[in-house]
Formats: C-alpha cells, sequence, structure tokens
C-alpha cells in the first residue's frame, strides 16, 4: 500500500538536516517513508492534498502526560499552601488507598493518549501522577494502557512506575520522604513482567522501558537494580531528577550525595537514562553558580536531558540554558509533563524563555526546538528511522493546518505555527504508515463521551486531595476559585 500525502510546506530531511520543501509530497509504503520531496514518479494507492499545511515529522514527547489535569490545581499556590497537596505522614502510613477503581485509571490512560494523539504526538513516554494511587502503577494497568496505546496507533514507549518511597508533610508541616522498600522491589518486578509482556507482543507501536519514579524516592538500592536490569536488557531508563533544591537537599541529608553522584554510583550514568527537566546543575545560582563539570559529565555519558518547557513555565522556572545545554554536546528533546500536551505551545515557550535566560533574542530559535522536538526524541531512543521525513525512515507524520484565517500570514511556516498557532493546528497524523488522525478527529473515538467520563473522574480526584492534606482541609478551601463564587 502506497499512500502520498501533499502539502504547500514540507519539513523534509537532507544530510543530517531538517529542510523545507515548498509544495511538496511525503509518499510511503506501508510503514516506510520512499519518497519526500517533489517530482514523485510512481503510482500510490491512495493520494491526500492536505493543503495550505506544514507536513512535519510526528512530535515525540517523552514526558507525555497520561493522565488527567493536576496542573489546573496545583500551579498557582504559595509553597506554604502548596503543602496540602501532598500526602501527609498520617496518610502515608495509615490511609493511603487507591483513589481510582481499575476501571477509572483506564479511563483516565485513554482520555490522555487521546489528547496526545489530538495535539499531533506520533511518539510518547508516558508520565502520571502517583498523588492519586495507594502506591505507583502497576503491571495490569500498563498493560491495559499499551491495549489502548495499540489500538489508537500511537508509538508509545512504556512501562509502570515504580518508587520505594513518597515524598509527605510530616505532622509538623516539614517535607521528608517516607519509604516501604518492599513496595519498591516488587514495582521493579512489575516493570520487568512488562519489559517481558512488551517483548512478547512483538509490536512495532509497544516498546518496554524502565521509568522509575523522581530521584529522592528511590533506595540506591532500587537504582542499582533499574542499572542492572537496564544494562542486561538493554533498554532506556528515565528518572526524574535534579529537579530542584527540595530533591538536592534531601539526597545531601539522607545519602551524603548529589542527585549525579547517586546515579552515578547506581551505574545509571550512561547513555540509555533520560532525565526530564534537568533543571538544576551546579552552574545554576542556588548550588554554586558556575560550571564545576556537571554539564560535561551528563554529556560526556550521553545522558539524554528532557526538556519540559511549557510545565517548568508555568511552574515558575526555567532551564538556563537551552544553548548552554546545547552547546555542552547534551542531546536536548521534549516532554510536554503536564496538560494540555501542546509540544507547539511548549516549543514557543521555549524560544522565549530561551532569550530571557541567556537575554538574547537568537538564543533558541524555533529551528533548535523543531529539532529537539523530532531528531531529540528520536536519538534518545536511539531510533534513527524517527523524526525525520526522508526515504527510508518510518512513515510517522503529523500535518498542522496554517489555513485559518486566525493562523495570520505564512513566512516560515515554523515560526508562523509557533507564534500564531498551537497543537490543535495537527489535523492529520501517520504512526507507522498507519493513519491515526484525519480531518482533526480520530477515527471510531467518541470525544463527548470521554469528556462526559472524564469531568465526574475530576472531581473525584479534586476531592480526594483533602483526605491526603496534613491540616485535613477541605477541596473548597485547597482550591478556592479565581474570584470568589457569586449567588
Ligand atoms: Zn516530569
Amino acid at each position: 500500500m502506497r499512500t502520498s500525502l501533499t502539502a504547500s510546506h514540507v519539513l523534509g530531511h537532507r544530510n543530517g538536516s531538517h529542510v523545507l520543501f515548498r509544495d511538496a509530497t511525503v509518499v510511503y509504503e506501508d510503514d516506510v517513508i520512499v519518497h519526500v520531496g517533489h517530482g514523485f514518479k510512481g503510482a500510490v494507492d491512495e493520494s491526500i492534498d492536505l493543503g495550505h499545511a506544514l507536513l512535519a515529522p510526528g512530535l515525540i514527547d517523552l514526558d507525555a502526560l497520561t493522565d488527567i489535569d493536576h496542573l489546573l490545581l496545583d500551579s498557582w499556590h504559595s509553597s506554604e499552601a502548596a503543602k496540602g497537596l501532598t500526602w501527609s505522614g498520617d496518610y502515608f502510613t495509615n490511609r493511603r488507598r487507591d483513589v481510582f477503581s481499575p476501571q477509572e485509571r483506564q479511563t483516565i490512560r485513554r482520555y490522555a493518549l487521546v489528547q496526545l494523539a489530538l495535539h499531533g504526538i506520533t511518539t510518547y513516554m508516558p508520565i502520571a501522577s502517583e498523588v492519586h494511587s495507594a502506591w505507583a502503577e502497576d503491571l495490569p494497568e500498563l498493560v491495559g494502557m499499551a491495549e489502548t496505546s495499540r489500538e489508537l496507533g500511537l508509538r508509545g514507549y512504556l512501562g509502570p512506575a515504580y518508587r520505594s518511597g513518597v515524598n509527605i508533610i510530616d505532622d509538623d508541616g516539614v517535607r521528608t520522604v517516607l519509604f516501604d522498600p518492599p513496595l519498591g522491589e516488587a514495582g521493579l518486578a512489575d516493570a520487568l513482567a512488562f519489559l517481558d509482556y512488551a517483548d512478547a507482543l512483538d509490536d512495532p507501536l509497544v516498546t518496554g522501558v524502565l521509568l522509575p519514579c523522581r530521584i529522592e524516592t528511590l533506595t540506591p538500592e532500587l537504582m542499582r537494580a533499574t542499572a542492572q536490569a537496564s544494562a542486561e536488557r538493554n533498554v532506556l531508563v528515565r528518572l526524574h531528577s535534579l529537579q530542584g533544591m527540595a530533591e538536592r537537599d534531601y539526597l545531601a541529608e539522607a545519602h551524603s550525595s548529589t542527585p549525579l553522584q547517586m546515579m552515578a554510583s547506581a551505574g545509571l550514568l550512561n547513555d540509555r537514562l533520560l532525565v526530564p527537566h534537568g533543571i538544576l546543575i551546579d552552574r545554576h545560582r542556588s548550588i554554586f553558580g558556575e560550571d564545576r563539570g556537571d554539564l560535561a559529565t551528563l554529556a560526556a555519558a550521553g545522558v539524554s536531558v528532557i526538556h519540559c518547557p511549557q510545565t517548568s513555565f508555568r511552574y515558575g522556572s526555567v532551564l538556563d540554558s537551552f544553548s548552554v545545554y546545547k552547546e555542552a554536546g547534551i542531546n536536548l528533546c521534549l516532554g510536554t509533563d503536564s496538560f494540555p500536551p501542546d509540544l507547539v505551545r511548549g516549543m514557543d515557550a521555549g524560544v522565549h524563555l530561551a532569550k530571557l535566560a541567556d537575554r538574547r533574542s537568537d538564543s533558541a530559535p524555533a529551528s533548535d526546538y523543531f529539532d529537539a522536538a523530532t531528531l531529540g526524541g528520536a536519538a534518545a531512543l536511539k531510533r534513527p528511522d524517527l523524526g525525520r521525513l526522508e526515504p527510508g525512515a518510518q512513515a510517522d507524520i503529523v500535518a498542522f493546518s496554517l489555513s485559518d484565517f486566525r493562523d495570520g500570514v505564512i513566512d516560515d511556516p515554523l515560526r508562523t505555527l509557533l507564534l500564531n498557532g498551537t497543537a490543535r493546528n495537527a489535523v492529520h497524523s501517520v504512526v507507522a504508515g498507519r493513519t491515526v488522525m484525519a480531518n482533526g478527529t480520530l477515527p471510531g473515538v467518541d470525544l463527548p463521551a470521554l469528556a462526559a467520563a472524564a469531568q465526574p473522574i475530576f472531581e473525584k480526584m479534586r476531592g480526594a486531595y483533602s483526605e491526603r492534606d496534613w491540616r485535613g482541609r477541605s477541596a473548597a478551601e485547597l482550591f478556592p476559585s479565581s474570584y470568589p463564587a457569586a449567588d
């Protein structure tokens, strides 16, 4: 089966770099691209004209929210009030439970994966909050998500999240981490079982990976076991770390180590490691304010940093800076990490935050961010056949329409999309040669039904914060509206 997609603008790839074609075509046969550019002479079974649009490699989101929104609830409190959104010590010890039924968890996953697809993401590595679970994620939950993912046709790098401990607020209102290490070992066992499951599926759309939770919630033993499994089975590891001073202070006190020292001694510092955020290293003001080698250590190890510009921005921080990390030789890829999973808005935020961080308007142009969203993600996944439109690459493609009056005029289509559009401009997508989105919709997916199912689940989630709050405040007290409600 041979298909051609034509559009006014095509982001192709030639000699190791993205290139822009005008009025061009991408032809793919089954799951592989056979032609990009002008003058294709062969016969095709189907040809689709996407008109005034940018045809680009499908976006790769390596910290992809597979949850219902929580940033809506937790991005605007004072640091004191934010303590109420964490588990209390009492909840950890005596009352922890799953807020959702397994059925509701699957609805949440479906809702989130549909969101990813509608935002033009074709490859993803999931992240979901564990705050609503009795501990973390288990094998059946991830098997269910993998099934939904295959049904929708997305390319997933999946595994259950696991941890040995949980960040809590103690009775005195102090942040710390409480541990139950056997639960971490059980979580790793589920993660290894998922790797077996993914291998047995033998489906190119499902790859098993190891997704431990934040570094401060892992015992050194669990980190070592993770590193060992990664080496033995040659699978990727994603570890949330270098995220902030609370993490760093906790590791200094508990293990007399920095986050990078912990990763190194566990055997995790290698090119199978992906670090989301990576915001805080020695060059930053709150540590030494000068580069004492962290960047070189990360670069020499071949670690990829999953930059999540929109989420960082919304929680009040910034990668300082994209250009410094890039020049140090670190592979930068992108993640959404929170709702909405909109990498177009993420790239736009990133371009502008980079200007502020470096005090230079040309610090990280649109091309740097498009590279991160495509080639950087592919490099992190060790998949040179992803993230680019050129013959021999996988047919993972997204089209962003530029035809809406509100998109404005077009000069460079990437700049128009980033400055004037959002990922809602996505109208068509293909993964491994299969159409996922057509005419801006996902065939067979009932969006009104999914939206109707998601709202009560969100309200249940919102209500459950109060049982975990160390001061037992109601949801109304924890989440006051922007203005007082009127009668
Ligand atoms: Zn994250």
